[in-house]
């Protein structure tokens, strides 16, 4: 075991460049669910702390402390910050694995990713953008970027680190001003990236956290006239609250939502790469991943081979302690999420599914405090079931069967969502042709999960609206304003005089 920490000191919110507890002052548990133990204690923010926060914001992105130094600078703060997460990674790294769970391996590449995020996007902001456009003379027509403003930042729990770097780098890098909340249950690692931008001296202002309830904090940062965007990532359900929310004072909102992503396998693919990717596309994460291929569609001829091999595997999966180097899937966050997952279970099996490994929670070899939960696979299902239909967000897979090209097709578009998705197949052009009928906003062929700090992320349907990373990332906080010059300078005399 790896562990150094048990516990880290309380901790405090980052409001105007100062760290300070909740007005209120109280206090919430956070808890590692590896075993159940408390870990720190987080500020249970109000909505006055929210607001104090959201007028920090808006009066340092008014006073132009960032949005009106160049890029050039702005760039240079977004580089001190992914060296310091490099000079952090061990601690980061164990921090994340005591907050979320997840094994060491996994939490080590999120930090690395969190660098390379910020590096990227400090490398984007200084190339040129906009455009001119020919228009009838005397005039030039021309647009620019600008920053939105003040940016609400509401993130989940399954990637603490990841998910807020994936929205503070390019908020910042277009000149924003930020109010970010990180998910109630993992504020641990957070807090420590607002360490980093503490001590490569961000201005006063620009980059505040209020911790806290979402329905408290996370709603005000909705609602508020001051907050221009709100960009969040979480459950659809609690999205779809947002934009409501947001729609009195007609924010700018993006959307990164939940997932049900299908996975299929045709026949002539190579056989143990597929099986290999998809329990890679389920169990990493131990499922609680928004791209998750928790769908799992194998063509009828190799149907029971597969779900043979896939299981034989599952089994051997060493589920455990993030901190213990040897394992390879960790807890489920909470033990509320345990519940729900166990609860999807059950009724997995009233529906008529067959649980063909799994399906229990881990209570032997010293786990039971924790919230561990078996690789878990379901055969005999059908498409209309809620197992088949509704994110689960654990360790959970169902595995279909199809006959055609077409039918995989009409399965794997059969739910709500549409965020990834992947083909394998040694046919090349079966491949994208059936990749290109997919409703998925991320998809893979002959692979599965990696993602890339260049390229979109988001989802079709009720998967969200809007894309993260890339150059789409960054224009998502951005405004585009449209600028007209005359270059003749007279009166055109539209009017009598
Ligand atoms: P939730 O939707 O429950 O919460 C996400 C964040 O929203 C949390 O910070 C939460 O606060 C906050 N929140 C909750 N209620 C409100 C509200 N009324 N107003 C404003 N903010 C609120 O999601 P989970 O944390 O359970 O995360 C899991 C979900 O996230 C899954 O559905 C997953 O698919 C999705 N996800 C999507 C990704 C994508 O890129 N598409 C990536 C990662 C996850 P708190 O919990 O602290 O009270």
């Amino acid at each position: 075991m790896v562990e150094i920490k048990k516990r880290v000191a309380n901790l405090k919110m980052f409001i105007d460049g100062e760290w300070k507890d909740s007005e209120s002052l109280e206090t919430r548990p956070v808890i590692n669910p590896a075993n159940g133990e408390v870990i720190s204690y987080a500020p249970e923010g109000t909505v006055a702390d929210a607001r104090a926060a959201i007028f920090a914001a808006r009066r340092a992105f008014e006073e132009g402390v960032w949005s009106g130094i160049s890029a050039q600078e702005r760039a240079s703060y977004l580089f001190k910050i992914a060296d310091k997460i490099e000079e952090y990674a061990d601690e980061l790294t164990q921090l994340e694995t005591m907050d979320n769970g997840k094994p060491l391996r996994e939490a080590g590449f999120d930090v690395g990713d969190a660098a390379a995020c910020f590096r990227y996007y400090g490398g984007l902001i200084t190339k040129p953008d906009g455009y001119t456009y020919h228009v009838a003379d005397p005039m030039q027509a021309m647009v620019v970027r600008e920053p939105v403003g003040v940016c609400g930042l509401i993130v989940p729990w399954n990637y603490p680190l990841l998910m807020s770097v994936w929205k503070i780098a390019p908020a910042l890098a277009a000149g924003n001003t930020i109010v970010f909340k990180p998910s109630e249950v993992t504020p641990v690692t957070p807090k420590k990236l607002f360490e980093i931008f503490e001590e490569v001296g961000l201005p006063k202002g620009v980059a505040n956290m209020v911790m806290g309830a979402g329905s408290v904090v996370g709603n005000e940062i909705a609602s508020h006239p001051e907050i221009d965007m709100v960009s969040f990532t979480g459950g659809t359900k609690t999205g779809k609250h947002i934009m409501k929310t947001a729609a009195d004072t007609m924010k700018k909102v993006s959307l990164e939502l939940g997932g049900k992503s299908p996975n299929i396998i045709f026949a002539d693919a190579d056989f143990e790469t597929a099986v290999d990717y998809a329990l890679f596309g389920i169990y990493a994460g131990a499922g609680q991943v928004c791209s998750a291929g928790s769908r799992i569609l194998v063509e009828e001829s190799i149907y029971d081979q597969f779900v043979a091999r896939f299981v034989e595997r599952a089994k051997q999966i060493k589920v455990g302690p993030g901190n213990d180097p040897s394992t390879e899937m960790g807890p489920l966050i909470s033990k509320e999420h345990l519940e729900k997952v166990l609860h999807y279970i059950e009724l997995g099996k009233q529906e008529g599914a067959s649980v063909a490994c799994g399906g229990n929670r881990i209570l032997s070899n010293g786990l039971d405090s924790g919230y561990f939960v078996e690789p878990t696979v379901f055969v005999d299902v059908k498409q209309e079931m809620r197992i088949v239909q509704e994110e689960i967000f654990g360790p959970v897979v169902v595995i279909q069967k199809f006959k055609d090209e077409e039918e995989a097709v009409k399965l794997a578009n059969g739910t709500i969502y549409g965020l990834a998705g992947g083909v394998f197949t040694n046919d090349g052009a079966k491949g994208l042709r059936v990749i290109k009928k997919l409703k998925s906003g991320i998809t893979w062929v002959n692979s599965y999960h990696p993602t890339y700090n260049e390229a979109p992320w988001g989802g079709y349907k009720q998967s969200g609206i809007g894309r993260s990373l890339g150059t789409f990332g960054l224009e998502e906080f951005q405004e585009i304003k449209q600028i007209n010059i005359n270059l003749q300078v007279e009166p055109i005399g539209w009017f009598s005089n």
